[in-house]
């Protein structure tokens, strides 16, 4: 078990399979996004072996994430070999759908339990204009494959941005009448290198609450205030599925966490929201032994930074959402 300071238990690593994506939301990248060059991204036999350093060290565990995860070249065979590490009980991804109508089948038989799929709203213009050139049909047949295929229970990521999709987050929310899907909205969180849109046209919680309940009623808790890892749990009454609400800048989950993160790069991210990384690719590179490894993986999770300063103006800067993976 890997604990840090503050006597959290860190067993759940979201790695970034690539900085690419094929889609470029407003909130995440700058239309020109410059991606890394492959050599510097980890290899597959890289991947496999850090995969094992942290299982072995008490991550049960994973999320796939990007950039976007299903245009990584070879994605159903890493997610095979990593589903059949032992050690690993839990294996997910967060994914923009786009690819998912072909790959949700091989994903799901290759050992992927299920998927988070991005979906800010459900006007294919204004879809187009969040993900700058993405077509709504197509991430919508990527969440019914995803459904046919198991990859369940279904959760909807929607980030709501002022301007743009505040006007669709009741609609949003009524999905889950029908459906038994998750659909979670997120407070847009700042980053460096994108644009001011992050800080300027953040929706709260508390709104976008508000805007739900003046066209559905009032939503209930469920077994009171739970928390689904970082989403807080409502209901519209009689619906098949649940709202969450991730309020990582109004209401942080700091206390509650147990995640890291790897990026594509192979640099161990302590915290979403705060630049300090340890760089494990390098020495792996330059052949440090899996005892060295193992102690850079340890200490920076010991020294892993309570939680982030966005209510104080801290900003990490180092890199964009898409290069750290949500
Ligand atoms: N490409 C995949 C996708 O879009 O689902 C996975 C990577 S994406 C970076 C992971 C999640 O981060 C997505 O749900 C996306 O909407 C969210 N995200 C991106 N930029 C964000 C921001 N500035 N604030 C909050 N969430 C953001
Ligand atoms: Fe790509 Fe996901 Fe970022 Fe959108 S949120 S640009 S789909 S990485």
């Amino acid at each position: 078990m890997t604990t840090d300071r503050f006597g959290r238990n860190i067993h759940y690593l979201r790695i970034s399979l690539t900085d690419h994506c094929n889609l470029r939301c407003l909130y995440c990248m700058p239309e020109d996004m410059t991606f890394r060059p492959k050599a510097e991204l980890m290899q597959d036999d890289e991947l496999f072996y850090l995969v094992r350093l942290f299982a072995e060290l008490g991550f049960d565990k994973i999320r796939l994430t990007g950039g976007e995860p299903t245009v990584r070249a070879n994605v159903v065979n890493i997610v095979r070999t990593i589903a059949e590490t032992p050690g690993i009980k839990k294996l997910t991804m967060t994914t923009n759908g786009v690819l998912l109508s072909k790959l949700a089948a091989p994903l799901k038989e290759a050992g992927l339990q299920r998927v988070n799929i991005s979906l800010d709203t459900l006007d294919a213009a204004r879809f187009k204009k969040l993900t700058r050139w993405g077509s709504f049909e197509q991430v919508w047949a990527g969440i019914e494959a995803a459904e046919q295929a198991g990859l369940t229970p279904v959760k909807i990521n929607a980030v709501v941005v002022r301007g743009y999709n505040e006007g669709d987050v009741a609609d949003l929310a009524r999905l889950t009448v029908e459906h038994d899907w998750q659909v979670r909205f997120i407070e847009m969180m700042p980053f460096g290198g994108t644009t001011d849109l992050q800080k300027t046209n953040v929706v709260t919680t508390a709104e976008i609450i508000t805007r739900i309940e003046n066209v559905t009623g009032v939503l209930e808790q469920p077994n009171g205030a739970v928390m689904d890892g970082e989403a807080r749990i409502y209901k519209i009454p009689g619906a098949r599925g649940e709202i969450g609400f991730i309020s990582s800048v109004t209401l942080p989950f700091c206390a509650g966490c147990t995640r890291a993160r790897l990026t594509a790069d192979g640099k161990l991210r302590l915290c979403l929201l705060r630049e300090k990384e340890v760089d494990i690719l390098t020495p792996l590179r330059a052949g440090a032994s899996r005892e060295e490894l193992r102690e850079m993986i340890v200490d920076g999770i010991w020294n892993k930074p309570w939680g982030h300063g966005l209510a104080k103006g801290e900003i990490a800067t180092n890199r964009v959402m898409s290069e750290i993976g949500g």
